[in-house]
């Protein structure tokens, strides 16, 4: 089995402690590789590489740094089948949607390098003659870049894309069950040319590892995806050393369905929303809100579309649904149904570990449909599985009610032909990113992506937002009168 160490100043070494782990499919428990398992000396090392890469880093010129995204950008194309491969092996996700990952970080990676040509500043007048005044944005840093195991690749390529455009050496962590995503795509980096000790490559757990570079003094800024519960805890710790956090956190999403919607578009829109990646995406939709006039025919429909969805071997283009992710995932998703049967939820469809040929070999879940009342658990803790609560309206006013009654707010969706409706719900929908007529999954690289209240703290990924959340903005002022000139000084 390949072993891989950790990327540390350009040279892949063992870890500290020599120990390492291996990441498995979930889908039949083949071992992939293994890796180091980094510890927080491995941290200090790799922090100490990025110090030292910075001064020539922030110095190259942005356009050039972007010469080298677009040439990751052109690996990652001419790859992508087999990095597409390797998502769908190392974290179950169906393989159109495994490329479909990659795809959206060679998407990012080339709209992000041209902000190397802009990184726009502002320039305005002066209060005084002879004298203009305009903003720099200049990097952080070293910064940390801590990533989830649901987009192996597309998240990590926000994070870096974004952080590395802007100047910033970088120290990264992915996720425990998803090292071989990350590996690969240091090794692409490498190939594309970013200089040596400008990203480092941390694998291990969140305990020793994750928490290391939290609470590294030399680390400036912090990009953080996964859950809310690791969220806050980072946003804690790092705020005691005034850290730059950026977090992208849970979701709760809804897809409204009103009376006058094409339903058979919204029930497609659904099975894609809420099962696409097994239900493990964070704009994933786990709440179908349905307005009472046309809730007997969304049901009835969705049922018979629900009875014809394949669960299977992920590689198999055929498949709509894989594995979940790891056995834990399953464990919690588990206890959810339980959950939702003992709150009283109906259990329409699903609801099962899967056995069986293929299933005994990994963690498949029959995609899950409850009717449920708003207010039960099942309808307000994000799950992140294949689980879908059904809810019944009566109005407009209560489905937004509704759907805006959670602590998260990342996606949401309405199906409605009503462009009256469809402006409000724009308006009226507490989240970061609203769907008409289109399920809750599915973001534009080109477009800010993030969410409000519990899903994270105001910071965007993607679009030139991302640039924000790795750049320091300097008021610079040029005096060209050649004497002294006093703002604000009248007398
Ligand atoms: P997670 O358990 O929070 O872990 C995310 C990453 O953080 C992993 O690399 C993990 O390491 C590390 N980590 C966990 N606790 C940490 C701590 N206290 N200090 C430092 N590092 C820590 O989340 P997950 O299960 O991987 O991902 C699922 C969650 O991500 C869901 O809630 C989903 O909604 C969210 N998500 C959000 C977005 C978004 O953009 N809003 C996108 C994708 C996913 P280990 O792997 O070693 O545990």
């Amino acid at each position: 089995m390949k072993e891989y160490g950790l990327f540390v100043n350009g040279e892949w070494v063992k870890a500290a402690t020599g120990k390492s782990f291996v990441s498995q499919n979930p889908a039949n428990g083949e071992a992939l590789a293994a890796f180091a398992l980094g510890t927080q000396k491995d941290v200090d090392k790799a922090v100490q590489a990025a110090t030292q890469a910075f001064p020539a880093w922030k110095n190259f010129p942005p356009p050039k740094r972007g010469e080298i995204l677009l040439k990751a950008a052109a690996i990652l194309r001419q790859r992508k089948d087999e990095l597409g491969e390797v998502v769908t092996k190392e974290m179950g996700k169906v393989i159109a949607e495994g490329k479909g990952d990659v795809q959206e970080a060679i998407d990012f990676l080339e709209y992000i390098a041209g902000e190397g040509r802009r990184l726009l500043g502002e320039t305005t007048p002066s209060e005084l003659p002879d004298k203009i005044c305009l903003t720099l944005r200049q990097p952080i840093g070293v910064v940390g870049c801590i990533t989830p195991w649901n987009f192996p690749v597309a998240v990590p390529c926000w994070k870096l894309g974004a952080a590395l455009i802007s100047g910033n050496t970088i120290v990264f962590k992915p996720a425990t069950l998803t090292p071989l995503c990350a590996a690969k795509l240091i090794e692409i980096f490498e190939e594309a040319g970013v200089p040596t000790g400008v990203v480092n490559l941390v694998t291990g757990s969140a305990e020793e590892v994750g928490d290391a570079i939290v609470r590294h003094p030399k680390i400036r800024s912090l990009s953080f995806t996964g859950g809310v519960v690791a969220g806050k805890e980072i946003y804690v710790k790092a705020s005691s050393l005034l850290k730059r956090v950026g977090l992208e956190l849970g979701g709760k999403n809804p897809q409204i369905i009103m009376d006058d919607a094409h339903i058979d578009t919204a029930i497609e829109g659904l099975l894609f929303g809420a099962f696409g990646t097994a239900g493990q995406r964070c704009t994933a939709t786990s709440r179908l809100i349905v307005h009472e006039k046309v809730y007997g025919e969304v049901k009835e429909k969705l049922l018979s579309r629900l009875k014809s969805l394949k669960i299977g071997n992920p590689l198999d283009p055929t498949i709509d649904v894989g594995p979940v992710a790891s056995q834990e995932q399953e464990k919690k998703i588990l206890n959810y149904l339980k959950i939702g049967i003992n709150e009283g939820a109906e259990l329409l469809w699903g609801g099962r570990k899967l056995t069986g040929t293929p299933y005994d070999e990994g963690f498949f879940l029959s995609p899950t449909l409850f009717e449920a009342k708003h207010g039960m658990r099942i309808t307000r803790e994000e799950i992140f599985g294949p689980v879908l609560s059904m809810i019944k309206v009566k109005n407009y006013e209560e489905a937004i009610a509704v759907a805006n009654d959670v602590e998260y707010g990342l996606s949401s969706s309405i199906y409605t032909r009503n462009v009256y409706l469809a402006f409000r719900a724009m308006r009226d929908l507490e989240a970061g990113v609203t769907y008409i007529n289109a399920p809750t999954i599915g973001a534009e690289v080109h477009l800010p992506f993030g969410g409000v209240k519990n899903t994270g703290n105001g910071t965007r990924e993607a679009g030139t937002e991302a640039i924000h959340e790795f750049t320091e903005v300097k008021s610079v002022f040029v005096d060209f009168s050649g004497k002294l000139q006093k703002a604000q000084i009248t007398e």
